[in-house]
Order: structure tokens, then sequence, then C-alpha cells
């Protein structure tokens, strides 16, 4: 019993209601640790993690993380922030205070109690890439004032007080660049690409591509994600990233579309609207870094098989 508790951590994970979070949480509690939700329920719900109620080792609490937060625990995940664009346009200002200040908050907390912290950060910080595939040595191609920026900008930011929180007060950081990532409990309405197809194609309705629908884009399951951040919090204090944290596999939109209908079986016809504004033309990691650093770390759910997840939890969701 005395090393089990030895090894049982108390673990805040900002951002925990949301659809990454919660599967996060999933397996930290799996892993016998306890574990401190803080969420504002801004685009997460309780029903993400209301299959853990009255789990005797997980806490749930409603907070801002642009507010202080003075609570004891040894590590620290944050990954609040809204992240589909529908979402992060909503309230702009609200989207770059959270990325922000949420961080400085985070950081503050981290170093009054000596936590090792990991911060969900973005493929968005390579912007519109022109280096492709994109290694984490790309210092990327955004626009500062466009609709994206609050989203992009905020994330960058973010990553600088990361690194300068390490730099100026020895602050244990550890930072995952996150590419596009899809699974069960995505939110049906929050207007990304893989939870759009697949309502469409579930309701009868067309499937709308934007622009031609040949930009490329790589989609990381999300079990395969959550595996990369537990290996990544594992590493040494040497180890900061950031690391790429996605699956190289890339498919244009079009082809998305089509493995959504052909396993649906729905016979949604395809759409086109406009492009949004900024939208990236292609996008697939570099991930060499993590195979190097995460034990070999790489994606194993392929795009066929996760979808698979995600159209039945989809079904029982409307
Ligand atoms: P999500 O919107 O489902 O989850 C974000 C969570 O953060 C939600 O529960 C939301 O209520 C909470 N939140 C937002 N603002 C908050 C605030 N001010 N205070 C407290 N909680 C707040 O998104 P997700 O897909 O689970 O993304 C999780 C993290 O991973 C985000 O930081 C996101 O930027 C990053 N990320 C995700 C992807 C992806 O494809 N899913 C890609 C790159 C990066
Ligand atoms: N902070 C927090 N919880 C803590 C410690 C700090 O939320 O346990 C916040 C605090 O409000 C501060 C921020 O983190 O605004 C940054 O803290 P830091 O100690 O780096 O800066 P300072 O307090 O000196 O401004
Ligand atoms: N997209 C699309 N139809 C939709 C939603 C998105 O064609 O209904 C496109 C979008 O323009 C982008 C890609 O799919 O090129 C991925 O969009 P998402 O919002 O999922 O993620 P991000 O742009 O942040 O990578």
């Amino acid at each position: 019993m005395a090393r089990l508790y030895e090894s049982r951590k108390r673990i805040l994970v900002t951002g925990g209601a949301g659809f990454v979070g919660s599967h996060l949480i999933d397996r930290l509690l799996e892993q016998g640790h306890e574990v401190l939700c803080v969420d504002n329920l801004f685009t997460g719900a309780k029903r993400n993690i209301e299959h853990l109620h009255n789990h005797s080792r997980l806490e749930f609490m409603r907070h801002d993380v642009c507010f202080p937060l003075y609570v004891e625990i040894d590590e620290i995940y944050n990954l609040a922030c809204p992240a589909s664009p529908v979402h992060y346009q909503h309230d702009p200002v609200q989207t770059t205070k959270t990325s922000v200040i949420g961080a400085i908050n985070m950081l503050g907390l981290a170093k009054r109690v000596k936590a090792k912290i990991f911060q969900a950060s973005t493929s968005e910080v390579y912007g519109d890439p022109s280096v492709h595939p994109q290694p984490e040595s790309y210092w990327g191609n955004v626009n500062p004032i466009g609709i994206r920026s609050c989203y992009d900008e905020g994330k960058r930011c973010a990553e600088t007080l990361f690194f300068d929180y390490h730099r100026q007060h020895k602050v244990e950081i550890k930072v995952a660049r996150i590419f596009n990532t899809y699974g069960p409990r995505m939110h049906p309405a929050d207007g990304r690409v893989v939870s759009n197809f697949i309502v469409q194609a579930l309701k009868g309705d067309p499937i709308t591509i934007y622009g031609e629908g040949k930009q490329t884009r790589s989609f990381c399951y999300v079990d395969d994600l959550v595996e990369g951040f537990l290996r990544l919090m594992d590493t040494g204090p040497d180890v900061t990233g950031p690391i790429n944290i996605g699956n190289p596999v890339e498919f244009t939109m079009i082809e998305l579309a089509q493995e959504v209908l052909s396993l649906t079986g729905s016979k949604s016809e395809l759409v086109y609207l406009p492009l949004p504004q900024d939208d990236p033309t292609q996008r697939k990691p570099d991930i060499s870094k993590a195979k190097q650093f995460l034990n070999n770390w790489e994606p194993n759910v392929p795009l066929r098989e996760g979808l698979k997840h995600t159209i039945d939890y989809f079904r029982n969701v409307r």
C-alpha cells in the first residue's frame, strides 16, 4: 500500500471537462492518481466527465484560469482554451486572455508549489506553413492581426511565457504542439471538420467542404494523443519540448469526406462553401522528435478505425 501512495500524484488538469482533457483524466485516474479538474465550462461540459461522477479521486472545480488559483498539487496539465475556430472566434479577447493570463497564473502556481507543468500548445503556432511537414524548428507563418490570431498568437505567447518561466524561475516545463485531433466527446456543434462531416453524414445533410477541399490536415485519434502527453510528462527535466504530437498521415478534406460517407453509408452530397480567412492550406507534423524523446511514440490508430469509434459516439449522442 505504501508504494501505491508514494507514486500517487495530485494532478491538476485545466480544461478537463473538454474533449481532450476528459480523455486525459480517464487515463490519469486509471493510473491511480488524484485529479483536480478545473474548467469554466465555456466549451466543455460536465457530461464529458459524468461517467466519473462520485469517483473518489476526482474533484471538479468551476473556475476560469484567467483568475489566480491557489491549490497544492504535484503536476499541471494546462489545456484550458477553446480549440475550434468557431468557439475561439466567438469571444476572441477572452481567447487571448485565456492563453496568456491563464498561462501566467498556471506558471505562477507551478513556480510556487514546484510542480511540473505541461502546456497544450498547437500546430497553429506554425500558421499557414511554408515548410512542409512542420518540424519544431520552424518558426511559423502567422498573421498577427487576422481572425485566427487570438488563438495562434495567444498560444505563441503562452509558449514564450513557458520558456521564460523555465529560464528565469527554473520551472520544469513540457510543451506539446498538438495537431488536429478527433474522437468521442468532440462537441457536435463545435464546427471542426471531423465532427461537422460526421454529424452531417448521419443526418443526411450536405457535407460542407470549405474552399475546393484540397487543403490537407493530419488527424490524430485522441487515445494516441493522450499517450503522447503522458510520455512527455514522464521525461526527465532536460526535455522541455516543444514537441509535435500528431499523426503524420495527411488527408485532403475531400478524402476525409469520402471516408466519412463510406463508413456511415450516408448519401449526403458534397457542397462547396467559401474558404475561411487565413485557413492553412496544408498541415502535417514531423514527429521525429516525439519518436526520439517519447520512447518511440507514434500514432497507432488509423483514420478509418478512429472514425468508426467517433461515428459510434455521435450516433448515440444525437
Ligand atoms: P475543448 O474546447 O473541448 O476543451 C477546452 C476546455 O477548456 C473546455 O472544457 C473549456 O470549457 C475549457 N476552458 C476554456 N476557457 C477556459 C478558461 N478561461 N478557464 C477554464 N477553462 C476554460 O478543446 P480540446 O479539443 O479538448 O482542446 C484542449 C486543448 O488542446 C486546448 O488548449 C487546445 O488549444 C489544444 N489543442 C487541441 C487540438 C485539437 O485538435 N483538439 C489541436 C491543437 C491544440
Ligand atoms: N498565482 C496563482 N497561484 C499561485 C501562485 C501564483 O494563481 O499559487 C498567480 C498569481 O496571481 C500571479 C501569477 O500567478 O499573478 C504569476 O505568479 P508569479 O509568482 O510568477 O508572479 P507575481 O506574483 O510575482 O506577479
Ligand atoms: N472544414 C471544412 N468543412 C467544415 C469544417 C472545416 O471543409 O465543415 C475545413 C477547414 O476549412 C479547414 C479544415 O477543414 O481547412 C480543418 O478545419 P478545423 O476547423 O477542423 O481545424 P483547423 O482549421 O483548426 O485545422
